[in-house]
């Protein structure tokens, strides 16, 4: 192993959205290319947001995204004492120090230095408090806060990012930040600087939304006097209205949930939020896991933030075309090469869901299943439309799609009558194959003097109830003899 330490931060508020799974793959990429180690640590201080559901929410979704951690998951609050010990020893240091201020007279000065348009910052006003001015506050058990001292330095604070390049900030526009809350619990700022020195942390990667604090936690780094990690601040996922993609605006369909709930298969997912955001020089857009390692580097991550093109506003268009066109088609492109074995996992497990799974697939009908899905797959986007559209394969109720009823048979009469009379000729083959199937039906065709192509789209409709698909001679085998002609014969009724 290297010396590649990163890790993966989540508050557990909320289900695992796209945005935090793109920072993990990122941090998890860049470990692995670093033969280094990728840590999980649930940052759950906030413990009337944190909840349980939460966190086995977000590790059940880095799981399904086959993003495996080498360490952790460790719960933040696990370390409450450490993180106290380091406010103490910071305001034992004169680095920090105690404010009574209250909340109420806070807001006024607040107020009274936007109404002065002066910065309305922290004023500094318990920063030289004598000691016993501090214990006679303490004694009356008037409420406090321990906020960091800001060096009072002339010039800048910075850093160089590792995508952005250097930024800087005047001491001066720093406030004296609060690490520790009136009810003696410390804040995100503190905790997570205490965790990334004890974890070891080599490299932050995270999004630019934490670039305020980063300024804040480099101040913590000196005050307890280490070295500061590399910071790489990743653009933004913003929505087509170039708003930044939040649970709290978007709701359900930015949770990675969503998008397994659909039929999205996670290495797709994978592979489409990595290019959320980060690019090699040739833009290539499909990746394999191994690839994708090798190719991964924090200087391929892009400054400008990334646009997540679902339709945030149109409900019913969600429901029919739910997400990003490139998602969908990655997802299709691997729904359609990967190995047939493996597909058929993800279609078992869906096929279970709908209720249409039989025990023979496992067993005697388990070469004709994988056939079958083989054969379907062809026009499909998520595993969602094994189900949807491939129904008729597996099912006798299967639906009719109303395009395809108006053009291939409801224009065509006199199909009514001739495909219960194909229907009688294939009842009496002894063999069902393709080429033989194909000789039949257009032998058939020309004694009935009909086109070939009426009867075979007509075929189509009624026996899969779709418009199009495969070659339909490939799909009278896989649905089988009894099906096809029971179909055909139907018809007339
Ligand atoms: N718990 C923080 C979050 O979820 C972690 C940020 C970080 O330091 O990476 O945003």
């Amino acid at each position: 192993m290297s010396d590649v330490v990163v890790r993966f931060p989540p508050s557990p508020t909320g289900y695992l959205h796209i945005g935090g799974a793109r920072t993990a793959i990122f941090n998890w990429l860049f470990a692995r290319k670093h033969g280094g180690k990728f840590i999980l640590r649930i940052e759950n201080t906030d413990t009337e947001r944190s909840t349980r559901e939460s966190v086995e929410g977000i590790l059940d979704g880095l799981r399904w995204l086959g993003l495996h951690w080498d360490e952790g998951p460790y719960f933040q609050n696990d370390f409450h004492k450490e993180h106290i010990r380091a406010a103490q020893m910071l305001l034992e240091m004169g680095l920090a120090y105690k404010c009574f201020c209250s909340k109420e007279e806070l807001d006024k000065r607040r107020q009274q230095a936007l109404h002065e348009k002066r910065s309305i910052g922290y004023d500094g006003r318990c920063r030289g408090l004598s000691q016993d001015e501090v214990k006679k506050r303490e004694k009356k058990g008037i409420p406090y806060v321990i906020r960091f001292k800001v060096p009072e330095r002339e010039g800048k604070i910075g850093y160089d990012d590792k995508v952005l390049g250097r930024i800087e900030k005047d001491y001066s526009e720093i406030e004296d930040f609060v690490i520790v809350r009136s009810n003696g619990t410390p804040l995100y700022l503190l905790c997570n600087v205490v965790d990334d020195i004890r974890d070891g942390i080599t490299h932050i990667i995270r999004g630019q939304d934490h670039m305020a604090n980063t300024i804040r936690q480099l101040l913590l780094y000196e005050a307890l006097k280490k070295t500061p990690p590399v910071f790489a601040h990743m653009p933004l996922t913003l929505d087509p209205r170039k708003r930044k993609i939040s649970k709290r605006t978007h709701g359900e369909v930015v949770s990675v949930q969503f998008y397994r709930e659909r039929g999205f298969l996670p290495w797709a997912l994978v592979n489409f939020l990595v290019l959320l955001g980060w690019h090699t020089s040739d833009n290539r857009e499909i990746f394999s896991k191994e690839e994708l390692i090798e190719a991964f580097s924090i200087e391929g991550i892009s400054k400008a933030n990334s646009v997540f093109n679902f339709n945030p506003d149109d409900k019913e268009k969600i429901k029919k075309f739910f997400t990003d066109p490139k998602a969908l088609s990655i997802n299709a492109h691997y729904l359609r090469t990967m190995p047939v074995d493996e597909l058929y996992e993800y279609v078992k497990e869906d096929f279970i869901k709908s209720n249409l799974w039989r025990k023979e697939y496992e067993d005697e009908k388990k070469e004709w299943f994988l056939s079958t899905i083989d054969l379907i797959r062809s026009r499909f986007h998520t595993i969602k439309d094994f189900a949807r559209y491939g129904r008729a394969y597996f099912a006798d109720d299967f639906p009719i799609d109303e395009k395809a009823l108006k053009k291939n048979i409801l224009k065509h009469p006199q199909l009514k009558a001739l495909l219960p009379m194909l229907s009688d000729v294939l009842n009496g083959l002894e063999t069902w194959n393709i080429e033989l199937l194909e000789d039949i039906v257009r032998a058939f065709c020309e004694k009935e003097g009909v086109k070939p192509g009426i009867v075979i789209n007509g075929i189509r409709t009624v026996i899969t109830g779709q418009l199009k698909g495969p070659g339909i001679f490939d799909c009278m085998v896989a649905i089988g003899k009894d099906r096809v002609i029971k179909r055909l014969a139907h018809l007339a009724k």
